[in-house]
């Protein structure tokens, strides 16, 4: 992909390929605070060199265009479940599929002070979502790794008075979403269950008065190609994706990250990277 960079004022400048924000880069066995985010922890996940040369080196990735009707599908739906939240009841899709004992949870408020220190009342779960400037926060064990993310909700089981993770997904594919499909083995959606067992470990660390379910869910949205055309509406489907949430093997995996920044070593890198492979043929002939 071309990405130019550009500055605040829409010019064109140089490209570095480094981070020039000094806080992002992390030194080998620092002693300050650092945060690493759900996605980071996902890119070393897949890659723990990209994701060194990114943390520990500061290289700054090619950016990613914004997905924007992604976004607004992610926006109407907390709308939705919020107006639920609001007025404590169970959403029309929990209804239909007799889950009327689940309802979004209301987390209450909460004080945050702004970068000038002046102080806001903010529901908590919009703080919770707010993954640029707050977000669910836990500290790995007694290290200087703060773990973070951005939930997108979180919904109560009456029943049995447990937390429940949520993350709303939206795509466009002309196959059925199903629970029996969803998951297929080795598919990329398999980082969606990182991604859940990701928050409910962090919610987790909340230490809420409530214990987290071992229910998690996708509410997945998926645009439909229909036969009438556009007409400015998109249709989509909506389905249910449930996951069971497994958050013992994170500590391992956290570890194991944590000891790869605090190394001087270079990991290596994943043979099945497109990138990395480009990257190999354009050294071949480029004297840049
Ligand atoms: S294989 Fe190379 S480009 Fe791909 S993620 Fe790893 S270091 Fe980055």
């Amino acid at each position: 992909m071309i990405d130019l960079k550009r500055n605040s004022k829409g010019e064109f400048v140089e490209a570095t390929g480094l981070n020039s924000q000094a806080w992002r880069i992390y030194k080998p066995n620092q002693k300050k605070d650092f945060p690493i985010s759900r996605s980071g922890f996902e890119d070393f996940k897949k890659c723990s060199r990209c994701f060194y040369l990114k943390i520990v080196k500061g290289f700054q990735e090619p950016g990613m265009p914004q997905f924007k009707l992604n976004e607004l599908t992610d926006t109407l739906l907390k709308k939705e479940f919020d107006q639920c939240r609001k007025d404590r009841k169970p959403h029309r899709k929990f209804i239909e599929k007799g889950l009327d004992h689940i309802v979004p949870y209301d987390a209450g408020l909460t004080i945050i002070k702004n970068s000038k220190g002046e102080e806001k009342k903010l529901p908590l779960i919009d703080v919770w979502r707010d993954a640029k400037h707050h977000g669910l926060k836990r500290r790995f064990k007694d290290t200087n790794i703060i773990l973070r993310g951005g939930i997108d909700d979180v919904w109560f089981n009456k029943k049995t008075k447990e937390l429940i993770v949520v993350d709303y997904k939206s795509q466009a594919s002309s196959k059925e979403v199903s629970q029996d499909t969803y998951f297929p083995k080795g598919g990329f959606h398999d980082s969606y269950k990182t991604q859940l067992n990701f928050y409910a470990y962090l919610i987790k660390g909340l230490n809420l008065k409530y214990k987290i379910s071992d229910d998690s869910y996708l509410y997945v949205v998926n645009g439909l190609e229909v036969e009438k055309g556009f007409n400015g509406k998109i249709i989509f489907s909506e389905t249910l994706i449930h996951h069971k949430v497994e958050t013992d093997y994170l500590d391992g995996e956290i570890q194991e990250m944590i000891n790869t920044i605090n190394s001087n070593k270079i990991p290596t890198s994943n043979k099945s990277c497109k990138n990395c492979a480009y990257s190999r043929q354009r050294s071949v002939i480029d004297t840049l």
